[in-house]
């Protein structure tokens, strides 16, 4: 046994009801570490291709890391991955919160779970016990409610319960899971699939502080984070919301489904504005406890927790705020300005487990089709979803989640919605099936190829963004860029091979946070408050692995992002699947400093070919060659390929 991980992982057969024990050695997580990489590794080895995603036979797996229960800042997260049924290719999402530290401490890593059952059920693992449950009396319920009930039958009003809210159970194809009514898996569809198994939650409890290897370094790691913490700026107070209004400034907030960069009406649903007029406790002198949430041993205290307590609108606390994402999906992508109907879809999909950027991405494209003419009224059950009608999105919004009427369409998506209708397919925002998130790849160029060759989908939280390795802006993260081979910072608005090194480089980064579930706001190669040498520290201190480098790191994230391309292969998917969205090419933005701006296919092509290169992935298939698996120490997937 080492330090850090318990070495148990929970398997969960639903079908026959049947829960045991595995156990992995040293090796296997100094090379799987944890999160998706881990997940991956199951998914590859006990899963076929071409399995029906909302099927029995789909896994749902859910991974901590080598150092998740440790009270430090950032380490307290969870990956979920099964086949998701939005892409239909591999599904990962993150989430933080307290959940995953209470996994580790109720005595697993991991939890796999396959099969169906034939009832509604929950699981419990409770001091390292795990059982089921009868779930019938919970179906059907709210998030909150289902969560106290749950705390409630255990007997334990602390424990934290993941789960899959009502949109999972209707097997909404973006449905999310959520814990602490506020925190959520929310990309790739996890809740569905969740659903899909008649599993409504999964609530963990107990005290089994994973042993380190030097408290001592992990103590001082963990003060160092006090004089850090000023390099996030206004991220730390004011959250991601935060970024919102230079986002509009720039020309670069997505606005009435990417046609523009800037909205009109941004001052309004700014994260000024939400601090001013929704944060929790503000008329208080103790807004910072109240408004300011956390993840177990982070003092970042980034999450926003909101209440409208009068208007039309009222927003129910329990249910946290939004992030800059779910702003802008509710906000600026559907013209939007009122602040307090914003977070109020924001709670709905907290409520019953949606995923605010799909869903908003969603709600987007139809407002377009209805503005163009495609979709009319009468085909939207007489809901008038137009830009900046509020009243219609939050009518829309619990439609979709209760699959009623044409809410049963937009749950498959925006872009099965266009296939089903037979129209519309030229104002679709997806990658891969999936909405795009707000950092826009016309202006952030290699957004846009990261969002092309991303195994998930788009995902802005798959690399560095481009300003940080822009000549001019590269000095204040220069250290640390540097030391992760980083030297040559380029013109912002170039694409070329350094800028694609920088991207790979920088995504193997962020991969090996989802990896070991770090949150990438306190752990990353340039702004964030521990950088790639903090991060080699924290590795050493935690595992014992002494010899633990820069280079291993980046390999861990290259190997995780090998192993998903693996499994989008074996479901038959190549170069084809890796694009943006046509619109972004074919059709400038209006209005503002981006005016006219689009992005050039040429450019973005001779990009993703560099990228194919460098990755050492076939030039002609966009898939891992044989010789890039053996690089990276997973020959067996070659093998199980049929290579
Ligand atoms: S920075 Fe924010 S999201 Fe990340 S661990 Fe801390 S509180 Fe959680």
């Amino acid at each position: 046994m080492g330090y850090g991980y318990t070495g148990n992982i929970l398997r969960v057969d639903l079908t026959n009801e049947k829960l045991t024990v595995e156990h992995q050695d040293e090796n296997f997580y100094r090379k799987y570490g944890g999160g998706s990489a881990l997940n991956m590794y199951y998914l590859l080895k006990e899963m076929k291709g071409g399995v029906d995603p909302l099927g029995p036979d789909n896994l749902l797996c859910f991974s901590t890391g080598v150092t998740t229960g440790i009270a430090a800042p950032g380490l307290s997260r969870l990956v979920v991955s099964a086949k998701s049924p939005l892409t239909g290719l591999a599904g990962d999402s993150q989430s933080g919160g307290f959940f995953p530290a209470e996994l580790k401490f109720s005595g697993f890593d991991a939890i796999i779970i396959k099969g169906k059952a034939d009832r509604p059920l929950y699981l419990s693992i409770i001091n390292g016990t795990p059982k089921l449950h009868e779930a019938v009396h919970l179906w059907g319920k709210d998030t909150g409610e289902v969560e106290s009930e749950i705390q409630k039958e255990v007997g334990e009003p602390k424990a934290m319960v993941l789960q899959c809210g009502i949109a999972g159970e209707k097997l909404v194809r973006f449905a999310a899971l959520i814990s602490m009514r506020s925190r959520a898996n929310a990309r790739n569809g996890m809740g569905a699939v969740m659903g899909s198994k008649n599993l409504r939650a999964i609530c963990v409890r107990g005290k089994q502080r994973p042993e380190v290897f030097d408290k001592e370094a992990i103590k001082a790691l963990s003060r160092e984070s006090a004089e850090l913490l000023p390099r996030l700026g206004g991220l730390a107070k004011y959250g991601t919301p935060s970024s919102l209004i230079g986002k509009h400034d720039t020309g670069t907030l997505p606005t009435r489904n990417f046609n523009s960069g800037v909205f009109e009406g941004a001052n309004a649903i700014n994260g000024m504005q939400l601090w001013n007029d929704y944060l929790k406790g503000r008329e208080s002198d103790n807004q910072n406890k109240e408004g300011r949430a956390t993840c177990y041993g982070c003092n970042v205290r980034c999450k926003r927790v909101v209440e409208v307590k009068e208007g039309k609108y009222t927003v129910d606390p329990q249910y946290g705020g939004p992030e800059y994402e779910s702003l802008a999906s509710f906000g600026s992508y559907c013209g939007v300005d009122d602040l307090s109907a914003v977070v109020k879809c924001n709670e709905l999909c907290n409520r019953y487990g949606m995923d605010t950027l799909s869903l908003g991405g969603t709600l987007a494209w139809a407002m377009e089709c209805i503005e163009e003419g495609l979709l009319t009224v009468d085909q939207l059950d007489g809901i008038d979803l137009r830009f900046g009608n509020a009243d219609a999105m939050i009518e829309m919004v619990t439609k979709i989640a209760q699959r009623d009427g044409v809410g049963d369409i937009l749950a498959l998506g925006s872009e099965r919605a266009a296939d089903h209708w037979g129209k519309g397919h030229e104002y679709l925002t997806t990658t891969k099936k999936q909405e795009t998130p707000g950092h826009m790849p016309h202006i952030k160029l290699t957004c846009g190829l990261i969002y092309a060759v991303n195994p998930f989908g788009c995902d802005h939280q798959s690399h560095e963004h481009d300003p940080v390795y822009e000549e001019g802006g590269y000095e204040p993260y220069e250290d640390r860029l540097t030391s992760i081979g980083l030297t040559t910072p380029q013109p912002y608005m170039s694409l070329n091979p350094e800028k694609v090194r920088f991207a790979r480089r920088t995504q193997y980064f962020y991969s090996f946070d989802d990896t070991m579930s770090w949150c990438q706001f306190v752990w990353g190669p340039a702004w964030h408050v521990y950088g790639p040498d903090h991060a080699v520290k924290m590795m050493r201190a935690a595992s014992g692995w002494e010899d633990f480098d820069i280079e291993e790191l980046l390999t861990i994230g290259e190997r995780r992002v090998n192993l998903m391309r693996a499994f989008n292969a074996r479901e038959g998917a190549d170069y084809k699947l890796d694009t943006v969205p046509e619109k972004f090419i074919t059709k400038g933005l209006k209005g503002g400093p981006t005016d006219g701006v689009k992005i050039d296919r040429e450019q973005l092509q001779a990009a993703i070919t560099e990228y194919y290169l460098q990755a050492g992935w076939d030039s002609e298939s966009g898939n891992p060659t044989k010789k890039t698996y053996e690089r990276l120490g997973i020959e067996w997937v070659a093998e199980e390929l049929g290579m």
